[in-house]
C-alpha cells in the first residue's frame, strides 16, 4: 500500500457514455483544466454528456490535448486561455462561450495555486498571489455565472436548475496549514463565500457547493508524494491510506453537477480518504 505508484479504486468507472449520460446538453466550463484536477474534472464533464470550456492560463497545447480526449467522447469542446484573476480576461472567456455554446449550466471554479512561506517570511506579493487567484478568481468566474444564469433561466430541457457552481475549496478550509496561511486564509475564504452566495441565488433555483480534496496526486503537491518516504509521512494523515487521484474528484463533481444532487445547495463535499477525522486520535490521541 505505501507506494507512490498505488491507485485509486479501479473498480469505480465513469458512468458509459452509451448508458448513461446523466450531463447530455449542457455546456459546463472549468477552469484550470489543463492539469490535475481541473483536466480530470473536465475529462468526466465531457464523457458524461456536457461541452466543456476548457480554461487554460499557460500550456496550451495541454489544453487542445483535453479538448480532443473530450470530442472523442462525443461532447464538444473548446480551450479558452484567461487569467482567472484578471477582470477583463475572465469576461471576456464567458462572453466567448456564450458566443459558442449558447449558455452555461455548470461552472466549476478549479484554478488555483500555492506560495508557501512561513509567516513571518511571507511576502506581500505571495500573500496576494494567492489570494487574488484562489478566492477573488472564484468570486469573478462565480459572478459572470450567475450573471448568465438568471438571465437564462431554467432550461428544463437539460436540468432542474437554473445553474450549477462547484467551488474547488480544499480540506484546509476546516484544517489550519501552518506555513500555508495564504492558502488556508484563501480556502476557508472560499467556504463562506460559496455559503453566502448559495444562499442569495437559491431562490432563482441556482445551486451553489463546494468539494474538499483532501491530497489529490497533481502537481501542485508533487513533494508529498513522488518519492517512497514523501508517500509513507503522508499516508499518516490518510487513514483510508492511499493518496486521492483526480478521479476521485472527477466523480463528485459530475454528482454535484447533476440534477440527483438537486436538493444540495450551500455544502462543502469532503473527498479525502478521512484526513479529516483527526487521525492523530485514531489511538485514542
Ligand atoms: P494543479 O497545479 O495541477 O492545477 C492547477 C491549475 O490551475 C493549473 O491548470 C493552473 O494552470 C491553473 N491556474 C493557476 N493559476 C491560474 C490563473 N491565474 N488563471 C487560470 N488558471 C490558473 O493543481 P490541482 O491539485 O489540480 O489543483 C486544482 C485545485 O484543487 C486548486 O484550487 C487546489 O487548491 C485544489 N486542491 C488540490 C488538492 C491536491 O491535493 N491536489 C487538495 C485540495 C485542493
Amino acid at each position: 500500500m505505501s507506494s507512490p505508484e498505488s491507485t485509486g479504486c479501479p473498480n469505480v468507472q465513469m458512468p458509459n457514455r452509451d448508458t448513461l449520460k446523466i450531463l447530455q446538453g449542457q455546456k459546463a466550463l472549468v477552469t484550470g483544466a489543463n492539469s490535475g484536477i481541473g483536466m480530470g474534472v473536465a475529462l468526466a464533464l465531457g464523457e458524461a454528456g456536457a461541452d466543456v470550456v476548457v480554461n487554460y492560463r499557460s500550456k496550451p497545447e495541454v489544453a487542445e490535448q483535453v479538448v480532443e480526449k473530450i470530442k472523442g467522447f462525443g461532447s464538444n469542446a473548446l480551450a479558452i486561455h484567461a487569467d482567472v484573476s484578471k477582470e477583463d480576461e475572465i469576461q471576456a472567456m464567458f462572453a466567448k462561450m456564450v458566443e459558442t455554446f449558447g449558455t452555461i449550466d455548470i461552472l466549476v471554479a478549479n484554478a488555483g495555486l500555492q506560495r508557501d512561506a512561513p509567516i513571518d517570511e511571507m511576502t506581500l506579493d505571495q500573500w496576494n498571489a494567492v489570494i487574488t487567484v484562489n478566492l477573488t478568481g472564484q468570486f469573478l468566474c462565480c459572478r459572470e455565472a450567475i450573471r448568465e444564469f438568471k438571465r437564462r433561466g431554467v432550461r428544463p430541457e437539460v436540468s432542474c436548475a437554473a445553474g450549477k457552481i462547484i467551488c474547488m475549496s480544499s480540506v484546509h478550509e476546516i484544517i489550519p496549514w501552518s506555513g500555508h496561511v495564504n492558502y488556508a486564509a484563501s480556502k476557508g475564504g472560499v467556504m463562506l463565500m460559496m455559503k453566502s452566495i448559495a444562499q442569495e441565488v437559491a431562490p432563482h433555483r441556482i445551486r451553489v457547493n463546494s468539494i474538499c480534496p483532501g491530497a489529490i496526486r497533481t502537481p501542485i503537491n508533487k513533494a508529498a508524494w513522488d518519492t517512497p518516504e514523501a508517500y509513507d509521512k503522508l499516508m499518516k494523515v490518510i487513514p483510508y491510506k492511499r493518496i486521492g487521484e483526480p478521479e476521485d474528484i472527477a466523480h463528485a463533481a459530475v454528482w454535484l453537477a447533476s440534477d440527483h444532487a438537486d436538493y444540495v445547495t450551500g455544502t462543502s463535499i469532503v473527498v479525502d480518504g478521512g484526513m479529516c477525522l483527526f487521525p492523530g486520535f485514531a489511538e485514542n490521541g
